[in-house]
């Protein structure tokens, strides 16, 4: 049963929806909605984060649980779930567990009420390319956020006015919210008092200040400055300390950005590691090659020659050594890059210009039929497969089964949340993305 349909309603799915409908849901979204691409719209971040918040708690199933059936308040309200056996594992899920980012104190019959003491958080997800993280890049974020509002000091009162005790909840700024989770169970929440939006106290319209109107707080423009660090990875968090929201008489939050690595049409990585696929061509296999293999992140060629006399076998894998990523604080000391080399057969056009006979006396002589020759021979047609399918029978984990390459770098348990966006572009026939040849 749902209580509470409004992160649905973000995502705009109904709350009936797969785990699948609300990955599809969010991407096509958070492609909409980025701030980037909304640049006059002062709700842009907001609208972003919310919509990054409510993927986050429904995405995860155990969230997701507790907010069907408590809401909100299940998840970071005041008092939480009253029987929710993981309460306080979420609340360290959802806050880090941050020293100082909440404080407990006991307000009711021994249960314990969570009160901030800063200001709110602010968590971004921030897109970076594998050039961001190599180069390292420093980028000008235009935000608003909330300030104690300077002309009523954050009273939100006109002059000496003074708020009165909501009657409603009765000045606490809670109420008892009563709730059926079955059919035998009834759930207690404590749900913030609408009236008084949990302060306790009523400003009457006239009291209000005129400035902030009775918010006690502004919209204030701040252009913030975010440092992606080389070698920085994967869901690291860049803290831009006391420059999120602030609320009257408590310290600002901060805005966190959490970096989400895109794919990159070249480079895989693992840790410090990067991998690469090159193209060469069957002469290159063959007679050697001298030439620029690949664009480094820099943008530099890097160039290798093949030791002489040596003959190259597709899937070939050589080392670069110190050509991998930065170490984040460490930036001098780098990790190897991986090359495979993927041989390139001659096309067919190519095959129909040349000399068949005299390419038959340069090649190796084709194989004879095995000796000796089995009692029955079967003539069976050549037709062309794909290897995807078989695994996708095989294995019902999935088909790119044996195909994952280093999910661990797009962020952990997330590997197929960009994968659609690729295959937007590519030709995917479910195996590892391909290399740009050189
Ligand atoms: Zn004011
Ligand atoms: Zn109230």
């Amino acid at each position: 049963m749902t209580l509470e349909t409004e992160l649905y309603d973000v995502l705009g799915v109904p709350s009936t929806a797969t785990g699948d409908d609300i990955k599809k849901a969010y991407r096509k979204k958070a492609r909409n909605l980025h701030p980037d691409k909304n640049p006059n719209d002062p709700d842009a971040i907001r609208n972003f984060q919310e919509l990054g918040a409510a993927y986050e708690i429904l995405n995860d199933p155990n969230t997701r649980e507790v907010y069907d059936t408590y809401g909100m308040q299940g998840l970071a309200g005041p008092g939480g779930p009253q029987d929710g056996p993981d309460a306080g594992d979420l609340f360290a899920q959802f806050f880090g567990g941050v020293p100082g980012g909440f404080s407990f104190e006991f307000g009711g019959p021994g249960r314990p009420f969570r009160k901030r003491n800063k200001g709110e958080d602010s968590v971004i997800p921030y897109d970076v390319s594998l050039e961001d993280l190599y180069n390292g890049k420093t980028v000008k974020v235009n935000m608003e956020k909330e300030v104690e509002c300077g002309v009523c000091k954050g009273s939100g009162a006109k002059g000496s006015a003074k708020a009165k005790k909501c009657v409603t909840c009765d000045g606490k700024g809670w109420k008892h919210v009563y709730s059926q989770v079955s059919t035998v169970r009834i759930a207690t929440t404590r749900g913030s008092c609408n009236d008084c939006h949990g302060a306790g106290e009523i400003l009457r319209e006239k009291d209000r200040c005129k400035k902030c109107k009775g918010e006690k707080v502004v919209q204030e423009k701040t252009r913030q400055e975010v440092h992606v660090e080389r070698g920085m990875r994967d869901g690291q968090r860049i803290v831009l300390a006391g420059a999120g929201d602030q609320e009257p008489g408590l310290p600002p939050g901060d805005v966190i950005f959490v970096l989400k690595t895109q794919r990159h049409e070249s480079f895989e990585r693992s840790g410090s590691d990067l991998l690469a696929t090159v193209s060469i061509t069957l002469s290159e296999a063959i007679l050697g090659f001298d030439r620029i293999l690949i664009n480094h992140l820099d943008g530099r060629g890097v160039r290798v020659a093949s030791p002489q006399g040596k003959v190259i076998t597709s899937g070939t894998t050589i080392i670069l050594r110190n050509e991998g990523m930065p170490t984040y604080k460490n930036p001098d000391m780098r990790g190897n890059l991986y090359i495979v080399l993927d041989v390139e057969m001659p096309g067919e056009d190519w095959m129909g210009s040349v000399d068949h006979k005299a390419l038959a006396a340069l090649l190796p002589p084709k194989k004879a039929d095995i000796e000796p020759l089995p009692e029955i021979v079967d003539k069976v047609a050549f037709e062309e497969g794909t290897l995807a399918e078989v695994r996708a029978r095989s294995f019902p984990a999935g088909s790119g089964f044996f195909d994952q390459a280093f999910p661990s770098q797009y962020g952990e348990g997330d590997e197929n949340d960009w994968e659609d966006e690729e295959g937007d572009e590519d030709e995917d026939d479910g195996g590892p993305p391909e290399c740009q040849p050189q």
